[in-house]
């Protein structure tokens, strides 16, 4: 079994159908799936995306607003879902803590790598939010940055498709889920798994990267539990 996980969820995942904000039931049904790996042990810690509310790229399109601020404004989003995740977790009795790459000790604590993994052995989950802190970067690229910096085993995204696959299998039919890939052909084909910069992280860390469907119930937990009937796209060497 895994020990420690790092999983990441992108914003639009809490939007549900509504394309926008936080779907309450979605938010229930996440904390359920790794209330389920932290019962049998598991230490986790999760990053969460903004897109749900803002996205640097999109907000600056007019001009009106410049890139930098943007992104922090995507970042800040960030810490919105993740308070709201330490809210559902804790509701179905899971110990939390949020941990923000920004300074905002108001509302959460601030990262602290050994702090980070003080929580982790003690069972309670990390929510890393604020991305990297620093404009310009991806949520996935914090969570790449922050599996590797807790050593987890590996970074688990969590999508709405079952892996990865050759070619956008919401566009084409004939779409084939491509089981293990390396980070060099995740690279070359484009294939868009996470961005470039967060598989360069991963690929130079050593950090395999799991594709999973985070609506196919029970699914991370058999990932966790390295059962053959688990569904997956695996990207490592
Ligand atoms: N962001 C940033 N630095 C980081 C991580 C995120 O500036 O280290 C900003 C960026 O504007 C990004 C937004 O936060 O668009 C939300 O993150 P992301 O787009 O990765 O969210 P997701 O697509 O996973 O919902």
């Amino acid at each position: 079994m895994i020990k420690r996980v790092l999983v990441k969820f992108s914003g639009e995942a809490l939007a549900g159908e509504n394309g926008f904000g936080i779907d309450s039931s979605i938010l229930k049904y996440i904390a359920l799936e790794l209330k389920s790996l932290v019962t049998l042990g598991v230490q986790v810690g999760i990053v969460i995306g903004g897109g749900n509310f803002v996205r640097g790229v999109s907000a600056s399109e007019s001009g009106l607003i410049k890139r930098t601020s943007g992104d922090h404004m995507g970042m800040l989003a960030t810490v919105i879902n993740g308070i709201a995740m330490q809210e559902a977790l804790e509701y179905h009795g899971v110990d939390v803590r949020v941990q923000s790459a920004l300074e905002i000790k108001e509302v959460c604590e601030t990262y602290i790598n050994r702090r980070a993994i003080r929580h982790l052995e003690k069972g309670r989950v990390v929510i890393f939010v604020a991305g990297t802190g620093n404009p310009f970067f991806t949520t996935d690229t914090a969570a790449t940055l922050r599996a590797i910096e807790i050593e987890s085993e590996m970074i688990i995204k969590a999508t709405k498709v079952n892996g990865v696959y050759d070619k956008d299998p919401a566009k084409f039919s004939d779409a084939i889920m491509l089981k293990n890939i390396s980070y060099e052909q995740a690279l070359k084909d484009n294939i868009k798994v996470m961005d470039d910069t967060a598989i360069a992280l991963a690929k130079d860390n050593s950090l395999p990267i799991v594709v999973c469907n985070m609506l196919l119930e029970g699914n991370l937990l058999k990932i966790i539990q390295k059962d053959e009937n688990a569904v997956f796209s695996r990207v490592s060497n």
